[in-house]
């Protein structure tokens, strides 16, 4: 409480807080009664975390960062904080964020941009969507934040911050209440500065729910988790065979980043692990591909914000009796003029373009094609079968198969605010998402992981995926890589 006093009027991490005595008061009640059924059932115990602010939450505002959510009280909380307060964490806020999660450096917020508390002197991105969950937890201002990552939203911003941020695989972890961008990519991320503590928490929110129609079936997750239990025994191997994508080698990628990279690689190799080049040729069109197929869910999940069921209304003076007026549809144009931002609005025209007549077989029809390839691509190189895939397709026929993919997680260490909002346009923000949006296409688990660089000034994020179900396993290696 004392950093978040301090050091939020800077940061903008959180852009709203719960009642300090609130806080303190249930902190205190779990001082006072200190559970005998402990560790198991209470895993969160007086742990300290934030949310997005695109998780609905009965306590406090959920505005998206948006003005058109800006005085939104969800009636309900999501599933995720429901378990999260039955393990007796203590939540403290809402984190900062780009608009509906759209962003890759933060800046588009009603809020203003949160900063990177790694750049005390100059203002540095937090990177972006989740900007505000990273910001505060290497801020010391909590001990987890919760983001949401659908193509990297998660991932980039703890690489820029120098934390640890999870995207577990789709499906595993409730969306329930959690406010939809792309609802076939969406998957609730977990920041932390270790991985213990993202594990921890994962296990809390790694469940079955029924409210979510896209939560991996119970009869599914036992089998996951058979194969967890076997391939984490005693007597199963710790060395792996590591695969190193040389599509993510790209030509952006800085010398600071590479160095990490390679430093990483030779550590795991020291460590007894075996690297292999591998290829994953379908993933350079992933980029064009999660642009298509991100904007055009976007579209659609954001019809509902039409200033009549709630949210912003705009206060347009208009005839309701005429039927011109309602016909140019003039209250729902400037509603939404009004009350989304200009990345938003961006999307929702690109989106609906590229569902239209005319675009949707050669793009959207077309980016479902590519999005396939690429999950096959994985398939292939993966030594685990795809528990998703029929079984007909699901095994390799790659010669070289490995059980993990290591690679960069950003193209660059975190830029200056200033360069972000005079220098690169949408397209550079989108081109920075490179190395994030397969995984997310694809659904499987990958981690972001803090890797010094240049003797301790700088830190790098360095990306772990492994195949879907597989998600025990890569916290493993992120944990030996950290
Ligand atoms: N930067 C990506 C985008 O703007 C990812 C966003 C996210 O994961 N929420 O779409």
């Amino acid at each position: 409480l004392r950093n978040i006093a301090s050091q939020n009027a800077r940061l903008r991490a959180l852009i709203s807080l719960r009642d300090e005595e609130t806080v303190v008061s249930e902190l205190q009640a779990l001082d006072n009664n200190s559970s005998g059924d402990g560790s198991r059932k209470q895993p969160l115990r007086g742990k300290t975390v934030v949310l997005k602010d695109n998780i609905c939450t009965t306590w406090g505002t959920t505005t998206c960062a948006s003005r058109m959510l800006e005085n939104y009280k969800s009636p309900y909380n999501a599933t995720i904080v429901d378990q999260i307060a039955a393990a007796k964490a203590v939540f403290l806020g809402k984190a900062n964020m780009d608009e509906f999660a759209m962003g890759t450096d933060n800046i588009h917020t009603i809020y203003g941009p949160p900063l990177n508390p790694l750049f005390p002197s100059e203002a540095h991105t937090t990177g972006g969507s989740s900007g505000g969950s990273a910001a505060a937890v290497a801020a010391h201002m909590c001990d987890i934040a919760i983001g949401t990552d659908t193509g990297g939203s998660v991932r980039l911003p703890a690489a820029y911050c120098g934390v640890v941020g999870f995207k577990p695989s789709y499906g595993l972890i409730s969306r329930w209440g959690v406010v939809a961008f792309a609802q076939s990519l969406d998957t609730v991320g977990i920041v932390a500065r270790d991985v213990g503590a993202v594990r921890t928490m994962f296990h809390v929110l790694n469940a079955f729910d029924e409210k979510d129609p896209t939560s991996i079936s119970p009869a599914l997750r036992a089998r996951l988790r058979q194969r967890a239990d076997s391939l984490t025994s005693p007597s199963s191997s710790s060395k792996f065979r590591i695969g190193i994508p040389s599509e993510f080698n790209v030509d952006s990628l800085s010398p600071v980043v590479k160095e990490a990279w390679k430093r990483t690689l030779a550590n795991l190799r020291a460590a007894g692990h075996e690297l292999y080049s591998v290829s994953l040729p379908s993933t350079v069109n992933a980029l064009p591909t999660y642009y298509i197929i991100a904007p055009a869910e976007a579209a659609s999940n954001l019809a509902r914000y039409d200033g009549v069921r709630f949210g912003f209304r705009s206060e347009v003076d208009y005839d309701t009796s005429d039927p011109a007026a309602a016909a140019d549809g003039v209250l729902y144009g400037r509603t939404r003029s009004e009350g989304f931002g200009t990345e938003v609005r961006r999307r929702i025209l690109l989106g609906n373009y590229n569902l239209s007549a005319g675009a949707i077989v050669n793009h959207y029809i077309q980016a479902q094609r590519v999005r396939r390839l690429t999950q096959l691509d994985f398939d292939r190189i993966f030594t685990l079968d795809n528990p998703l895939a029929p079984s007909s397709s699901s095994s390799s026929d790659s010669d070289v198969t490995v059980d993990f993919l290591v690679s960069p997680c950003s193209t660059d260490t975190a830029p200056t605010l200033d360069d972000v909002l005079t220098q690169k346009s949408p397209l550079d923000a989108y081109v920075n998402d490179v190395l994030t949006v397969p995984a997310s296409l694809a659904g499987i688990p990958a981690i972001s992981v803090p890797v010094s660089a240049e003797g301790g000034e700088r830190t790098v994020g360095i990306q772990v995926m492994g195949q879907y179900g597989d998600d025990e396993r890569v916290l493993g290696i992120a944990e030996e890589i950290m």
